[in-house]
């Protein structure tokens, strides 16, 4: 599942091939993954509009849209990757496998392509209004220059939710998901059963900079080549290779050499070394 470093990723390696195209048409075959509107006013709604721009929210690829001919409204295009999810920019007489599912034409006679294999990926096409309400649902970007040390301690403030959960809530923090709560615990040095409102100031301050550390790390990168992820040009992410604990199960801790370990919190594998992120043995367990 691609996490804010690997969509960053696509999001800076689509923008310079489609930003200043014009959405000609629109095609796709498995109607689900059309979000929003109603499958069959989209390919309406989002012909004759202008590619402005690519950014990223969350674990979303965010195309700014020009005012369509009819409305004279702008819009928002949404796509979420999702699991299996790959974006290509290619001729539009390169050949399509039946995995490619969402087609946008482009004016330079390219397309835009959404392949992939599971159909777990969404398009949705917003309003700026609707697109405000879907996106403002979500917490704060942890690159963001609004995501300081004292508002990362007055989210923490009164949290009772274990941190692994916390980290992964896209409600709290935006963009975090399996693989970096487990690397921002483990570069952290908190055990992922601690709960939020059991840090000292000094661990909130480990793990505030352990967050931005890891995702930073991870575009860097070019994100990680976990599952069947690849970016936008077909490579896999280098990033994999960086991992300290994520499936690494067995295998020696960076740090000090013990075998890290694997639970499951909530449904979720979660990976750690027993010895440098040391179990939670009361609400009250003091700081190292
Ligand atoms: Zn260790």
């Amino acid at each position: 599942m691609p996490e804010l470093p690997e969509v960053e990723t696509i999001a800076r390696e689509l923008r310079p091939l489609v930003v200043g195209q014009i959405i000609t048409d629109a095609w796709f075959d498995w109607p689900n993954q059309i979000k929003h509107p109603a499958p069959s006013a989209f390919a309406g709604a989002v012909r004759g509009r202008e590619i402005v721009s690519v950014e990223r929210r969350a674990k979303w690829l965010i195309f700014s849209l020009g005012p369509a001919l009819a409305t004279g409204e702008p819009a928002v295009l949404a796509i979420q990757v999702k699991m299996t999810g790959q974006l290509d920019v290619v001729p539009r007489d390169a050949p399509r496998d039946k995995h490619v599912h969402v087609v946008l034409g482009l004016d330079d006679g390219r397309e835009l392509r959404l392949r992939d294999t599971r159909k777990f990926g969404r398009v949705a096409l917003y309003t700026a209004h609707e697109a405000d309400a879907v996106l403002g649902a979500l917490g704060p970007e942890p690159l963001g220059e609004a995501f300081s040390l004292r508002e990362f301690r007055r989210l923490l403030r009164a949290r009772r939710a274990r941190l692994k959960t916390l980290l992964m809530d896209q409600a709290f923090l935006a963009g975090v998901g399996n693989i970096y709560a487990d690397e921002a615990l483990w570069r952290a040095r908190l055990h992922p059963l601690r709960t939020a409102d059991s840090l000292s100031e000094a661990e909130v301050r480990r793990l505030h900079r352990a967050v931005r550390s890891v995702l930073r790390q991870g575009i860097a990168n070019r994100g990680s080549s976990i599952s069947d992820y690849v970016g936008a040009d077909g490579e896999p992410g280098d990033n994999a290779e960086q991992l300290a604990v994520y499936r690494r199960t067995g295998e020696p801790c960076l740090r000090c050499g013990r075998e890290i370990a694997r639970i499951v919190i909530g449904q979720r594998s979660t990976h750690f070394c027993p010895r440098c992120q040391r179990e939670p043995l009361s609400a009250g367990e003091p700081s190292r």
